[in-house]
């Protein structure tokens, strides 16, 4: 039995013709090597962007449902023209969308997970020769209906088509040269690591590491996908291997520092201090979907009996988590909610910071040192996360990337031109 490798291109990787003939040329070298290809595309460029604004100069809240209809377009597009350029160099390849193939998801709009993928349809292409081109970021439900992963959702789309073909590996080409110990455009001595653990890649990932879609990381973990980070630009470069933290001998307590600024702080005063008031609130948020990250509750004030309950949430999610809180306000009887998006959440990740005590304290130090005030604390296992002002976000990974020594010798070569989102 052949091997399958998955490949996954960026929407940077395929953003103008010349560029799709390079993927191309990628991908047959793959092909070459022996091994069965299946590639998973984004949109070209800033496609999706430019998709998103067509549809609020049209209506400012477009409904879900057409929104993942507008968007998955996008990636049609791209799988159409790369089979093309595939083909025109001589090689058998097909292009397939989520409907064709059967990538279920469930049945949700705008961020919907894989729920089973169907791989008849691409076995069958793969034993007759063929590359295939799979268009990322959407899926299907049961009843048909199109669906879309959440912005970034094509390196999902790519390790949960690996996963459900046994393939030996699933790369992900972008524009970066792998995961780095921070971002290299804020740090420029950042460097890039040549193996983490899903684990600090997943907490990096959420911490607002835009490399790779932190679902993708997770069914990586779950289902023991090797994945591998690399350039398209630059073939020489192995990029950095993910694999699971058992494999690894780890030196360093914190493998990488990461800010992320898309998240906007929600506080909801004197909330009375009974059971089941944080029930109801987390409850009335998840119900329309709306993720939660760092969550806080105050120590109970004695004489009015109430608390508070600070948390943050996505920016893009604001919208409906501000309909949806006037109404748990009143039903809580709580005094205000306040809304703060001046924020940012910095936080330092490794799995070296196990049993090893010493590194928050450093951390809290460090910040104080620059002047930054922590607003809010959280911690994992292998992360700690502080919110800051957004405007001492860059200061703060500078200071902290600097304090735990990930910094190399050499100036990162930032190659970059779009964000990968
Ligand atoms: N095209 C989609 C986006 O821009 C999906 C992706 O690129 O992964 O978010
Ligand atoms: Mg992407």
């Amino acid at each position: 039995m052949k091997k399958i490798i998955v490949q996954k291109f960026g929407g940077t990787s395929v953003a103008d013709t010349d560029k799709i003939k390079n993927v191309a040329q990628t991908v047959i070298r793959e092909k070459n090597n022996g091994n069965d290809v299946v590639v998973v595309v984004s949109a070209m460029g800033h496609t999706t962007d430019h998709l998103v604004k067509m549809a609020k100069d049209l209506n400012p809240n477009p409904s879900a449902r057409e929104m993942d209809m507008l968007l998955s377009t996008g990636e049609c597009v791209s799988i159409a023209l790369l089979t093309m350029a595939i083909q025109a160099q001589g090689y058998k390849a097909v292009s397939f969308n989520a409907t064709q193939i059967g990538i279920l998801t469930e049945n949700v709009h705008s961020k919907a997970r894989i729920v089973d993928i169907k791989t008849e349809k691409l076995k069958k292409n793969l034993d007759e020769g063929n590359i295939i081109v799979v268009a990322g970021f959407q899926g299907v439900t049961e009843d048909g209906e199109i669906t879309t992963l959440g912005r970034g959702g094509s390196d999902t789309s790519a390790v949960a088509l690996a996963a459900a073909l046994n393939a030996e590996r699933c790369d992900i080409y972008t524009d970066v040269e792998g995961v780095y110990t921070t971002d290299p455009r804020v740090v420029q001595n950042a460097s890039r690591l040549d193996i983490i653990s899903y684990e600090e890649m997943l907490e990096l990932a959420h911490a607002g590491a835009n490399v790779l879609h932190p679902r993708s990381v997770e069914t990586a973990k779950q289902c023991a996908v090797p994945l591998r980070v690399r350039s398209s630009f630059k073939l020489e470069n192995m990029g950095t291997l993910i694999l699971g933290v058992e494999k690894m001998e780890i030196h360093k307590p914190v493998a990488g520092v990461a800010a992320d600024s898309s998240q906007v702080r929600v506080v909801v005063c004197d909330v009375p201090d009974t059971p089941g008031a944080a029930a109801t609130l987390f409850s009335c948020l998840a119900d329309e979907n709306v993720s939660v990250d760092m969550i806080i509750q105050s120590y109970a004030r004695k004489v009015s009996n109430t608390n508070d309950i600070a948390f943050t949430i996505n920016k893009e999610d604001l919208d409906k988590a501000t309909v949806i809180l006037k109404d748990v306000q009143a039903k809580l009887g709580a005094a205000d909610v306040k809304i703060d998006d001046d924020i940012a959440k910095v936080s330092i990740i490794g799995a070296g910071m196990i049993d090893r005590p010493g590194i928050a304290s450093t951390m809290f130090k460090t910040l104080a040192e620059n002047n930054i005030n922590i607003r809010m604390i959280s911690t994992s296992e292998i992360k700690i996360s502080c919110l800051i002002n957004k405007e001492d976000a860059q200061a703060a990974v500078k200071a902290l990337h600097d304090v735990f020594n990930l910094g190399c010798d050499e100036i990162a070569d930032v190659k970059g031109t779009l964000p990968d989102v």
